[in-house]
């Protein structure tokens, strides 16, 4: 077996330095220009990461969190309203919601794909609910068909969650088109990431691509023309124009990652449980998450031991956390998620990893079942 010093989490550094031609003219150009905020740079992004969604429309905000908080907002959402959102993800989904006065109404996972559990859904739904949030969690789109089926009998807006998801299809189709806007993140670690925060929202609606635009920049028709209040939260020229390079990869470094996951998948299958796939959805693996068997600290330990970084996603479901104790929630009001807690590892998985790098993980941890 080929030994590594060092396998990685992600490896930023290696990324930038294949691509460092490209980037540096990229970041060259937007100083010469002078095109900091607004401009060339972010206008030619918002135009390939609409195409490249195959949405109508892109607006770039200042992070992921916001463009969760600015559709909800610009949909009409507010204080006496209440959205669904999955009982497993990162605190943002449900801070957004929280952040624009409405009340979050968690639903527990589903033991398989880890995504919200359509089957719990509609219990959840009261006479206050005005939307649902889906996350495409771990980069596996949720089961839409479902979730789409339920809002439209209720009448509810599906905002998607794709933080995590960038490039993902659910039955041919591309996430950031499955419901009425979708939000991206491009913080650094996501797959499509950015040198700082940065974020988008997709959506095929003219009015509120439009109504985004404005919030999100003070609510301005032109420079000292404010039709409305809004806040300040733009994508910049320098995280678009770094964008702009890195989506031209975005493709190639996804191919990586599946080819990642199927080397996992095959040697891991035997000894943890691997990530479950939905069929007819392209998983973009954002994270190769697994659920190990046994005493999960013992096996980081001998990961680490071995050069390997692994994470937790998540080690608390935000409905247990302490920012949502006051909605007292109890282990039994989301079991599956509870439950899957204290058994998730994500191992290693980059556009920039190696197949050797992935052998050698699959080689660690079996050795480590085999001496256990
Ligand atoms: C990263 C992430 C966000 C928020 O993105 P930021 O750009 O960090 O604000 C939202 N939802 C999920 C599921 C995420 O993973």
């Amino acid at each position: 077996m080929k030994k590594f010093e060092k396998v990685p989490f992600a490896d930023l550094r290696a990324q930038y330095l294949l691509i460092k031609g490209e980037m540096d003219a990229a970041i060259e150009s937007v100083i010469m220009d002078s095109a900091f905020i607004g401009g060339k740079h972010v206008k030619d992004f918002e135009e390939s990461f609409a195409k490249y969604t195959k949405t109508k429309h892109a607006i770039g905000v200042g992070n992921g969190t916001d463009a969760l908080s600015v559709s909800l907002k610009c949909l009409g959402v507010a204080a006496g309203d209440e959205v669904i959102a999955p009982a497993n993800s990162f605190i943002a989904t449900s801070e957004a919601v929280t952040a624009i006065g409405a009340k979050v109404v968690f639903v527990d996972c589903n033991p398989k794909s880890y995504n919200i559990d359509t089957n719990k859904l509609e219990k959840a739904i009261t006479k206050k609910t005005k939307a649902i949030i889906p996350v495409h969690l771990y980069g596996q789109p949720a089961d839409m068909d479902k979730l789409t089926g339920f809002a439209e009998a209720y009448n509810l807006y599906v905002i998607e969650d794709a933080a995590q998801a960038h490039g993902a299809l659910y039955k041919g189709r591309a996430v950031g088109t499955l419901g009425y806007a979708a939000c991206f993140s491009f913080f650094p670690g996501k797959n499509l990431g950015a040198y700082g925060d940065a974020g988008a929202v997709t959506t095929n609606n003219d009015n509120l691509a439009v109504k985004i635009k404005m919030y999100a920049n003070h609510g301005r028709v032109d420079k000292y023309n404010h039709e409305f209040e809004g806040i300040n939260s733009r994508l910049d020229g320098l995280q678009a124009a770094i964008l702009n390079v890195k989506l031209r990869h975005l493709d190639s470094w996804t191919m990586k990652r599946r080819q990642i996951a199927d080397i996992y998948n095959e040697k891991l299958k035997d000894v943890v449980i691997t990530p479950w796939v939905m069929p007819d959805v392209t998983h973009v693996y954002h994270l190769y998450v697994i659920q190990v068997h046994g005493d999960r600290q013992k096996l980081i330990k001998h990961l680490s031991e071995h050069g390997i970084s692994t994470g937790i996603h998540y080690p608390t479901p935000p409905p247990f956390l302490k920012a949502y104790g006051y909605l007292s929630h109890k282990p039994e009001d989301f079991p599956v998620s509870f439950g899957l807690k204290d058994k998730i590892l994500s191992l290693p998985i980059h556009g920039d990893m190696t197949d050797e790098q992935a052998h050698y993980v699959t080689d660690v941890i079996r050795d480590f079942y085999n001496a256990g």
